[in-house]
């Protein structure tokens, strides 16, 4: 089962994991965007990492909603109310349970890249960081290094794609041959799963 103190290992080890890679997130988005990711997934992930030690919520679904809560708040752009909502919708889905299976967790993720999907409009394929999430959920029920390879193929399958969602889409053709940088930041993400996991 996983506690609380799971879900604020996977934030603190997400946090690091994207300050390691904050200049190659924002080097993929300079390519196709506008050079920000890193810096905002940084800003975002510090304020979470702050917040969790002010307020240390007690279950696992509270340590998601004030995570996605400070996301949104934080992080200007695309991304902040996109992984927000991730996070947000995941931490609802858990309710108040103290601990909460792998199984649950799973769901809860799929409840969460819905919410993406349905705020963002991004459908798999469309060069996002939905082609990162969706294989990476698709994969939880076979465990954290499953999920985690998955999302990181499916990080690297962007790189073909022709962008259809976000500043990317404004490249059309000129999008194609770049690694997605939020597909990227999703990858991160979901590899913390296996650290947190490890203690
Ligand atoms: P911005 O584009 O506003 O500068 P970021 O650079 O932080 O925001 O984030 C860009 C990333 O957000 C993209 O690489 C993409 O993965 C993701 N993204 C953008 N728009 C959407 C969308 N509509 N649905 C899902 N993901 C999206
Ligand atoms: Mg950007
Ligand atoms: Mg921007």
């Amino acid at each position: 089962m996983l506690d609380a103190d799971f879900f604020r290992r996977w934030m603190t080890a997400t946090a690091a994991s994207v300050d390691r890679e904050a200049e190659r997130l924002t080097a993929l988005d300079s390519a196709i965007g506008d050079a920000d990711h890193g810096s905002n997934m940084q800003r975002g992930f510090t304020a979470v990492l702050a917040s969790l030690e002010e307020e240390a919520p007690a279950t696992p679904g509270a340590v998601l909603v004030l995570a996605g809560r400070r996301l949104i708040s934080t992080v200007g752009g695309a991304a902040g109310p996109l992984y927000g909502t991730l996070l947000r919708k995941a931490g609802k889905a858990l309710g108040d349970a103290t601990e909460v299976s792998e199984k649950q967790l799973a769901e809860a993720l799929r409840a969460g890249v819905d919410g993406v999907m349905a705020l963002g409009g991004a459908a798999p394929g469309d060069k996002t960081m939905i082609d990162s999430l969706v294989p990476a959920v698709d994969a939880l029920g076979e465990g954290f290094a499953a999920a985690r390879s998955a999302a990181e193929q499916g990080a690297e399958a962007t790189i073909p794609l022709l962008a259809r969602k976000g500043r990317a889409s404004y490249l059309g053709e000129r999008s194609i041959g770049h690694q997605d940088p939020g597909a990227t930041s999703s990858a991160l993400l979901i590899a913390g799963l296996e650290e947190a996991a490890s203690g």
